[in-house]
């Protein structure tokens, strides 16, 4: 997996980085201390994904490359330009 490209940033304390538009990880392949969030392309919110939940809806071969165009922002309710954020869990 290649993630070092990704522009870091924080959400409530966790650490993201932007997942390329050419990962093809899929959800069943990502390591479990792996999480997922989105942010929304139109009101810039950022918001937790339930891996487990896009899962079940999508399929677990469902590559993170094409979770992005399938999130909708629970705020403004945007389609477009939403961008899937991968998080490790925070340590203690
Ligand atoms: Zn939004």
């Amino acid at each position: 997996m290649r993630h070092a490209r990704g522009k870091d940033l924080s959400f409530r304390g966790d650490r993201y980085e932007e997942v390329p538009p050419d990962d093809w990880t899929t959800l069943s392949q990502l390591q479990q201390w792996y999480q997922l969030a989105a942010r929304c392309g139109g009101c810039g919110r950022v918001s937790r994904v339930d891996r487990y939940a896009l899962a079940r809806a999508h399929g677990a071969a469902l590559p993170l490359c094409a979770i992005g165009a399938r999130l909708t922002c629970q705020n403004c309710r945007n389609k477009t330009g939403n961008m899937l954020l991968l998080g490790t869990m925070p340590r203690d």
